[in-house]
């Protein structure tokens, strides 16, 4: 794919996209990966999305045509993920402000996550954070910290702090609140043609190397793993 254009439309720089998602959230997800983090964490899993230049431009239009095609094909929710949805606001409260309007328009119950490094409070703190997190039902914030490991589901470490804001939100994700997973929490995918493996999920402490292991040992050595430096 190439960068799309500005004239169709905000743009949004994203690493990637994909639908269905089973680990980021309830049910069966459209997740985006916004490109660009300036926040450095150290032990993060997706360093190949720091480099705010990397990725592709993707018009807030095109990527609502996958949210449209996502719910017809019986989404229950949409994840923004990143890299640092935040970094890019203004297209981010684009992208949230239409997903909500078409999962209204189209009688489905589906929720919208956001995933984000910022602090409740440094996120609050910024006018233009602050609106582009208007239509989120969900967020999950807070730094990924190495230092603590936990168990709750769709969280890294046990500083981040899952914040339902809407009735939908409560009803969703207040169950998960507490929840804790010590099985498998990543989603392994196989791009056809490319040979590359993405993994997507929040991993549990040590899943990573477990799973580098049992890739070895059939025979599939990975290059170049987006969580070394
Ligand atoms: S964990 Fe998230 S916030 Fe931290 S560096 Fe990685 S992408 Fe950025």
């Amino acid at each position: 794919m190439e960068d799309e254009a500005a004239e169709d439309g905000p743009v949004l720089r994203v690493s990637g996209t994909h639908f269905p998602v089973w680990t980021l959230g309830p049910g069966k997800r459209l997740c985006v990966w916004v490109q660009g983090c300036g926040l450095g964490c150290p032990g993060c899993m997706s360093r190949h999305t720091w480099d705010p230049h990397g990725g592709l431009a993707r018009t807030v239009p095109s990527l609502l045509a996958l949210w449209r095609a996502a719910l017809a094909a019986g989404a229950d929710g949409l994840t923004v993920s990143g890299g640092e949805p935040l970094d890019q606001p203004a297209a981010v409260a684009a992208l949230l402000a239409g997903a909500a309007r078409i999962a209204s328009a189209s009688g489905r119950e589906a929720d919208l996550l956001l995933y984000t490094g910022y602090e409740d409070g440094e996120a609050e703190a910024d006018e233009a954070r602050t609106a582009a997190v208007r239509h989120a039902d969900c967020l999950v914030t807070g730094r990924f910290r190495t230092a603590e490991p936990t168990a709750l589901v769709w969280r890294g470490s046990a500083n981040q702090r899952m914040r339902p804001r809407t009735e939908l939100g409560r009803a969703r994700y207040g169950p998960h609140l507490h929840r804790t997973d010590t099985g498998s929490r990543l989603q392994v995918h196989m791009v056809e043609g490319e040979g590359d493996v993405r993994l997507y999920g929040v991993p549990r402490r040590g899943e990573l190397r477990a799973l580098e292991r049992r890739l070895r040992d059939l025979g599939m050595g990975l290059d170049g793993p987006s969580w070394r430096p």
